[in-house]
């Protein structure tokens, strides 16, 4: 018998200070013997965005096209949902959908992707699906992190030969790093974008301040028309404008992975379901390479689609946001809903609306990194990302 490096390592005991330290997104690799490629692996220690670029969609990003500097290796990009949506999906259930015909039609023989315990509707668990009906399980964003990788030595001594894999950026980084060691014959990666992630104490604290009703909510989403949508156990939907979010008391809530994350768009997935670059109610899909168009064609039948659209300049309202979070300023909940209001009808939509969230985004967690990490900032920020913060004016 042969005796593979990672079998001699052992998993990090729970709870125990992870190789990344605070910047630790929980990704569940050191849960696991994979514990032993962590230093290579690590989104947060070892960023290598451009070299697993080239190996899983054969080039990298080129940055002097808009379209790939912004989203990514991509050879399609639509609008698309449901015509048939699942009741209960974060928006139209296109991930949920895919994953179960993948297993239906044998494709794969497990599909790993997060349900939530049976305590807490928002503390994530990880699990090998291997029925439609426990991908239905997992469907709805546990907007938390999520160990999504711990279960990958179950993929190792299950036998399992090929599987779908559903996460988010930082979870891909380091499955994407390990990929060869896992023994598998062919491995699909379903990504969402993922931004502004919690802990699930950080979770209760931005409930807590932000919506009416902390717990009776369901899911929410910061959503194309600048406002926050929280949905409700009643189904009714509660909206908060942007603006008016008390950003000096949620400053600290965001995970610091999250605030040092340049990943937004989840660069080394084959296939990518978010709605940020699609208008209101619809979900916005990047094929980065064949394997992610051999996904997307399994459901094409099943959605109204349309091509993506971009319209109105972003620039103004995110050099303005800048100097906003920074100082932490609030304003007042009229002013807020007003600027919803101006925003909503004049402000940047579809790819436009995806690049002001980008933008936003990404010079908030640059500014971060300087103060916080300085001796990170060159090898950590991908060169993507240097290029569209050199954009803006930050302040020191
Ligand atoms: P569903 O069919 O409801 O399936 C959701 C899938 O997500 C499930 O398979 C589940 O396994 C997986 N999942 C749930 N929570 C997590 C988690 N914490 N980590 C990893 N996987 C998880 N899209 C944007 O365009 N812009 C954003 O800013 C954005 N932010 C996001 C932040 C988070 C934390 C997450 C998890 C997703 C975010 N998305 C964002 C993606 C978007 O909200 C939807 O998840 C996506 O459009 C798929 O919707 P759906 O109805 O097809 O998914
Ligand atoms: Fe380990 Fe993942 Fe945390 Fe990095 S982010 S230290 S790989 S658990």
């Amino acid at each position: 018998m042969t005796v593979s490096p990672h079998s001699k390592a052992k998993a990090l005991k729970p709870g125990s200070r992870r190789p990344a330290k605070e910047l630790c997104s929980e990704c569940g690799l050191c849960d696991t013997y994979y514990v032993h490629y962590v230093k290579e692996a690590c989104a947060f220690l070892n960023q290598q965005i451009a070299e697993l670029e080239t190996v899983a969609h054969d080039r990298s990003r080129d940055l002097d096209n808009d379209l790939d500097l912004y989203f990514g290796v991509n050879q399609e990009m639509i609008a698309a949902r449901k015509k048939e949506p699942i009741e209960g999906a974060q928006w139209t259930g296109i991930v949920s959908t895919i994953a179960c015909e993948m297993l239906e039609r044998k494709m794969v023989e497990g599909v790993v992707c997060v349900q939530n315990t049976a305590e807490d509707r928002f503390q994530p668990m990880p699990i090998i699906a291997r029925t439609p009906e426990e991908v239905l399980a997992a469907k709805v964003n546990k907007p938390t992190l999520s160990p999504n990788l711990n279960v990958l030595e179950q993929i190792e001594q299950s036998g399992m030969k090929r599987l779908l894999v559903i996460g988010v950026g930082c979870q891909i980084q380091a499955l994407r790093a390990v990929e060869k060691e896992l023994g598998l014959e062919k491995l699909y990666i379903l990504g969402t974008p993922c931004v502004d992630n919690v802990s699930r104490e950080g979770l209760q604290k931005f409930l807590n301040t932000t919506s009416r009703s902390p717990e009776t909510v369901v899911h929410y989403e910061f959503m194309q028309d600048f406002r926050i949508h929280f949905k409700h156990e009643d189904g009714s939907i509660e909206k908060v404008p942007f603006f008016g979010l008390k950003t000096n008391k949620l400053k600290d809530v965001f995970a610091p992975s999250c605030m040092s994350c340049f990943d937004y768009v989840n660069s080394l997935a084959d296939l990518v379901v978010g709605y940020m670059g699609a208008p209101f109610g619809w979900q916005w899909i990047v094929v980065r390479n064949d394997t992610g168009k051999e996904m997307l064609d399994l459901v094409r039948e099943q959605l109204n689609t349309q091509p993506v659209m971009s319209q109105g300049d972003r620039s103004n309202a995110v050099q303005q946001s800048i100097p906003a979070y920074d100082k932490g300023v609030t304003l007042p909940m009229w002013a807020a809903k007003m600027m919803g209001v101006v925003i909503e009808r004049i402000g940047p939509k579809g790819l436009e609306y995806a690049r002001f969230s980008i933008d936003s985004h990404f010079t908030r967690n640059y500014l971060y990194l300087k103060r916080n990490y300085p001796q990170k900032l060159a090898s950590h920020v991908p060169e993507y990302a240097k290029k569209i913060v050199s954009q803006y004016k930050l302040p020191d």
